[in-house]
This record gives structure tokens, sequence and C-alpha cells, in this order.
């Protein structure tokens, strides 16, 4: 019997074949007693364990610079971060000493209290440390010599992987040949691995929760990575439908270069701006390889995670001067930094939050590490320059916060006056509108901006109180509850009336299905996820702004999510019904 689980779309494309489980954590440690001599020597095996342990890293940065690029690479710096860590340099050592017990007991008893620690504290960022954590100390044991990791190289025949997860090490290593795609237990969309399985371009989901409980090595698979699918034992009639959809997405990433050069216009001759979503400068000549003609949402934090000290005002500079460089002539929308919710920095956020996302979070936290915010200010003011950059505040919920933020702007366009340092004095500033107090106040707040940006993912989840990383609750979060259609409304019409434009950069904007209905709604810019660039430029190019007028027009009035979707599936071509549904 075929059986379906549902988990986070990480990586788009289908992949179809027997699985593989990887056990990453499938050792045995043993305990063993040392006598007095054999302490000396076993120290040495540490010390040599490390040594090798940082070449290997090394390496491994190396390698990732080399065939992806820096900032992928910068993973690995974290790791090196890992090893210097006085429990690893000092701290083993001394317990081997102390206790008389092996290296690889007494590292494998310092995991496990870090993990505890770790993940009673329970959000992504937590996760991923836990996860450089486990991947440095498994190398250490691998390199005592006491343990062989499960060898993916020797993979011989193509498979689907499956694991309860993967490290950015064993990320790096797939056999992309054999490895047609890959799902884990755990993981969420901010996930290194993620980012690491689209720039693979592997098909890839993951927080599959009970997955690796649920599938047996050899079992048929079918991994859906657009919608975040794995049937296991597919009945024949599934393994036939996504034979098709494989080769539909086959076709389409081969014609991703004929998309590419097409205008994003609809049947009937409108216009709309295509545009990605990037976590990184490096990402943006991907973005015109899609097809965008801009970036809609640089989310700046990506800069400041997964290192000790904050960015300096230079730092920074230089990596928002490299996107205004490389955008050319399209535009990019840099939003200030949008920390805590689940992204933290120990030093930014000392104190546990119990409602993280309801807590010290973007704007926030901006507004109250004053320094913080006016050194990135500074650097977006400096390096727009160069290039068409906008600024936009994430995460406002009243005009104050706007109000107070702008303020900011205007110091620092004054320093920058007064010490004769090159800026720009008349960047276009946007809000986002991701909070509901703030769409439903979108006619005020519009007077003190430029541009709005709806943030979905957000404004789903403050909206419907729907946690946007809680698995368990995943079923209620429904971009078209009417309530949710309803505020984007708001939020669009208050911008039109004051002559301003509005674009979306949540998650929304990147489902094909929705778009008919997001485009009659008067959206002027769709920003989505880079893989899904093509696939919306097609849609946009299957349907008229008439039809999706009408398509929103009459999904105002609908009191269910269910018939705003039977209401987009009953008004679109045959054509465009039998790609979308
Ligand atoms: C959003 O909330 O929709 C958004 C684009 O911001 P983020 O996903 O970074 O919170
Ligand atoms: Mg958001």
């Amino acid at each position: 019997m075929e059986k379906k689980l549902h988990g986070i779309p990480a990586s788009p494309g289908i992949a179809i074949g027997p699985a593989y489980i990887y056990h990453r954590l499938g050792f045995t440690i043993t305990r063993r007693v040392l006598t007095s001599e054999e302490i000396p020597l076993e120290i040495q095996r540490y010390q040599n364990a490390i040594e090798k342990t940082k070449s290997q890293i090394f390496e491994l940065e190396k390698k990732v610079k080399e065939q992806m690029d820096a900032e992928h690479a910068s993973i690995f710096k974290a790791h090196q971060v890992v090893l210097e860590d006085p429990v690893f340099t000092e701290g083993i050592p001394k317990s081997i000493q102390k206790r008389c017990l092996n290296a690889e007991f007494l590292i494998h008893e310092e995991l496990s209290q870090f993990k505890k620690v770790l993940s009673t504290i329970g959000n992504d960022f937590f996760k991923e440390r836990i996860s450089d954590i486990e991947d440095v100390g498994e190398k250490i044991i691998e390199n005592l010599g006491s343990w062989e990791r499960d060898q993916l190289q020797k993979l011989n025949r193509e498979v689907v992987l499956l694991a309860i997860d993967l490290s950015p090490t064993d990320t790096v290593n797939l056999p992309t040949d054999v490895v047609q795609g890959f799902a884990t237990d755990i993981g969420g969309r901010t996930s290194h691995v993620t980012i690491v399985a689209r720039s693979l371009g592997l098909p890839a989901v993951v927080g599959v929760t009970g997955l690796t409980e649920t599938v047996q090595t050899g079992d048929m698979i079918i991994l859906d990575g657009n919608k975040g699918i794995v049937i296991i034992n597919p009945s024949p009639q599934s393994l036939k439908n996504y034979q098709i959809v494989q080769e539909h997405f086959r076709n389409f990433q081969q014609s991703l270069e004929d998309v590419k050069a097409l205008e994003t216009k609809t049947l009937d001759g409108h216009y709309i701006r295509l545009a990605a979503n990037i976590e990184l400068p490096t990402e943006t000549d991907d973005v015109f390889l899609h097809g965008a003609e801009e970036v809609g949402l640089f989310r700046t934090e990506f800069l400041f995670l997964n290192r000790e000290e904050i960015p300096s005002e230079e730092e920074q500079f230089e990596s928002y001067k490299e996107l205004a460089l490389k955008i050319g002539q399209g535009q990019a929308i840099v939003r200030t930094l949008d920390l805590g919710g689940d992204k933290f920095l120990d030093h930014l956020n000392p104190y546990k939050e119990l409602n993280p996302f309801l807590g010290l979070r973007a704007i926030r936290l901006c507004l109250k590490d004053i320094e913080i915010f006016k050194k990135q200010i500074r650097a977006i003011l400096r390096a727009a320059v160069y290039g068409h950059l906008k600024l936009m505040f994430p995460m406002i919920s009243s005009v104050n916060e706007l109000i107070e933020s702008k303020k900011y702007i205007r110091i620092c366009m004054e320093e920058l006056q007064a010490e004769n340092t090159p800026f720009k004095n008349d960047i276009e500033l946007g809000a986002m509108i991701e909070v509901p107090s703030a769409a439903l106040l979108a006619d005020i707040l519009i007077q003190e901006v430029d541009f709005f940006s709806i943030g979905t993912n957000d404004l789903i989840q403050y909206t419907l109180a729907v946690d946007r990383i809680n698995e368990e609750v995943a079923y209620l979060y429904d971009p078209l509850n009417p309530a949710i259609l309803r505020l984007i409304k708001m939020t669009i019409d208050a911008a039109h009336n004051n002559g301003k434009w509005v674009g979306m950069c949540g998650e929304m904007a990147g489902e094909p299905k929705f778009i008919p209905l997001l485009l009659g709604l008067g959206l002027d810019e769709l920003s989505c996820s880079m893989t899904v660039i093509p696939v919306i430029k097609t849609v946009i190019r299957m349907i008229s702004m008439d039809q999706s007028k009408f398509i929103a027009q009459e999904a105002l009035k609908m009191r269910t999510s269910q018939e705003v979707s039977q209401l987009i599936h009953d008004n679109i071509s045959n054509e465009l019904k039998s790609f979308l549904f």
C-alpha cells in the first residue's frame, strides 16, 4: 500500500527510485578505561585526530569555494570555530588525563551534553548549531580510526537518499551522479542542507516527521521537491502520474534558457515585474540566469549568521556594493536585519524568549540596538551609489515604528554628509506588510514610504495564529484563507490609491496555482525563490489579466479556501489547468 508523508519542500524537482537509508549516527561508542601508561598515548592519538580534522575541514572549505562560492564555504568556517572551542582544545585532553577514559567516549559524552542543552532552546538556529557540532565531533571520532562513516561515495546505483539529518559535510560530498534526491526527518527552510540542495539542483524535502522509521532501504520512493511530499511504495497509477510530472519538470528545466529570454507578460499584454529572493549577494548572477529581472528581497541577516562578530560597516558595504554592481539595469530591495524569530545570534538575543516570533525580532531588535541598525543603514546608503538599491524595513506593526526607523535614515544621511562620504540621498524606502496591523493600517503607512512588499510567510502566521515552522499545525497554514486575501487586497488598494507600487515577496508569490489570483488582486511585482521563477513566468504568460481580475473579484466573496481554489480551477484555460492542478 502506498504511503504519503509530508514535509517542507526544500529544493524543487522530482526524484523516483529505490530508497537508501543513510545512517549518519550509526556507530557504537565503547567506554574503555586506560592504564596510566596509555594516557599520554591517548592524548597524542586525540591530538593527531584533531590535526587531521582541521586539515579536512580546510580542504572541504577549499573544495566548496571552488565548486560553489565563498559564501557557501563559510559553513565550514563555522566548523573551524567549533573545532577551536575550548571543549575540544583543552577539555577532552584534560578529561582523558583525569578520568582515564578513551577519547571517543569522552567526545561522544560531550556531544550528547551539547545536544541536550541546545535542543531545549528549540529553534531552527540552534538546531543548525547542533548539526555543526555533531558534524565536527563525528569527523574527530572517524579520524581516531575506530569508526568508518557510512561511505556514500561507494554507492554505485541510483538511489533516493533518506536520512534523519544530513550534515553540511554529507551534503557537499553527495555523489550527485547516483543520488537522485534526498529527504530528511529533520530540517527547516533555513537549514544549511536546504541551501546547499538548491545550489546542487537536487530535489529535496526536509522536516518529514517519521520518515526513516517508516521507510526501509530498497522501498520504492517518489520524492516531490516541489510540493514537499514523499510517497513510499507508490501505486502503479501514482508512479505513472509522477513519471509524467517528472518529464514535465525536466522539460521545464531544459527550457529555462528559452523562458529566460521571454517577457513576463500576460496573454493580453500586461507586464509584471518578476523578481527573486536571495540570501547572499553572490546569488545575483543566478537571478538573471533564471529569468528574473530584479531582486525583490535580499535577506541581509544571512550575512550575520554563522559567525562570532557582527559584520562591520565596511564588510557590509562591500556586500551591498557587490549586489548593487551585479544588479545592472535592474533593482534590488535590501531588507534591513530580520533577526529573532527563528534566526538568532547569541550575543544579540541573549535571553530565551517564550514566543520569539512575537518578541524582539526584526525592526524591534534594530530599534533597540541602534548601533547595529545605523551600521547597516550607512552601509546600504553608501552602496546604493553603485546601483539601484532600495531599502525596506521588516515586521512593521505601527506607524510609530516606521517614523522611528526613518529617523535613523535621516541621522545616518546627516552623518555621512558631514563626513563627506558619498551616499544616495534619495533612496526609495519600503515597508514589509507581514503583520495584520500593518495591513489594516496600510493607508496610513503608505504615506511614509515609496512602496510595500507583502511578506505572506509571516502575514499568514500572524493572521491565522499558526507557527510557520511547527509541523504539527502546518495543516492550518492556509494562504488562500479569505482573511489573508482581504488583507492583501487592502494593502494593494492603499498603495495604489496613493500612487505607490506593491509587491509580494512571501512564498505565496512562488506558488504557481495562486498566480492567477495574485495578478488579479493587482500586485505590481512578484518575488520568489530563484528556482520557481521559470515556472511562475510560464504561468503568467498563460493567463489574461481579465481572467485574473475576475478570479480575484469573485475570490473576495468566498467563505473558504477550498471555494477559492475551486474558483481558480474553474476559470483558467484547460492547458493551464492540466499544468497547475
Ligand atoms: C515573509 O515573511 O513572507 C518574508 C518574505 O520574510 P521572511 O520569510 O524572511 O520572514
Ligand atoms: Mg517575514
